[in-house]
């Protein structure tokens, strides 16, 4: 998919506030940190779309960007600096579960995962809520750059049989990225590409 247009529309932490169009849209949401605003600018090929950032928690709001003027890509807020939380429903902010619960033009969520580390805690919760609320997702392991490719395969090995432990039947979808060489760009538009095409040919999208 070439990107043709890439325009931020409207930053808020109301679902009932996102854009009132019926177009499909792909949430990207991770650890603070894990390279999610990167990521965004390099799928967009554009420098400074999504705010990078070393300050943790920075972006704190759902921002909607429409991409090509038929679909949409979703910036959500990191997770993952919430103190002691009792219930994944406080660790992952109200706002967010009510647009994953709520949202009708939600198509797709890519959970990004930084491929350094072993799998954590609060993205296997969030991988779970997910599941759980029937959202399709795929993973997006970032920073691959970082370790050998012998390494990024033994750790997505790693992952996969995590994931199995947490009574996942098979592993899901999942892209390897790198946002400073550009890896997995082209496949994941691809993907979303293809996605969008069955959805447009069925007229009976929300
Ligand atoms: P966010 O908080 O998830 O939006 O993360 P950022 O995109 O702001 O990235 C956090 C830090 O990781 C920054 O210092 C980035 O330069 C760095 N980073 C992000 N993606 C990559 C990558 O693919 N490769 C490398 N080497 N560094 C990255």
């Amino acid at each position: 998919m070439k990107i043709n247009t890439a325009e931020f529309i409207i930053s808020n932490s109301d679902v009932s506030k996102c854009p009132n169009e019926p177009l499909p849209e792909y949430a990207f949401i991770g650890r603070s940190n894990v390279g999610k605003s990167s990521l965004i600018n390099m799928l967009t090929g554009r420098n400074s779309l999504a705010k990078t950032s070393g300050k943790p928690g920075k972006t704190q709001l759902i921002n909607h960007f429409k991409i090509n003027g038929n679909w949409y890509l979703v910036d959500l807020p990191g997770y993952g600096y919430a103190r002691v939380s009792k219930s994944t429903k406080e660790t992952f902010q109200k706002f967010i579960t009510d647009y994953f619960e709520r949202r009708e033009q939600l198509v797709c969520a890519f959970v990004l995962i930084d491929i350094r580390l072993e799998a954590q805690k609060i993205d296997l919760e969030f991988i779970t809520y997910l599941g759980e609320s029937g959202v399709p997702f795929c993973i997006i392991f970032t920073k691959t750059d970082k370790i050998s490719r012998g390494k990024v395969d033994q750790h997505v090995a790693a992952y996969r049989k995590q994931l199995l432990a947490n009574n996942w039947e098979e592993m899901p979808q999942y892209f390897v990225t790198s946002s400073t060489e550009g890896t997995g760009r082209e496949k994941v538009l691809e993907f979303i590409d293809g996605v969008n095409d069955g959805i447009f040919k069925n007229q009976g999208f929300i």
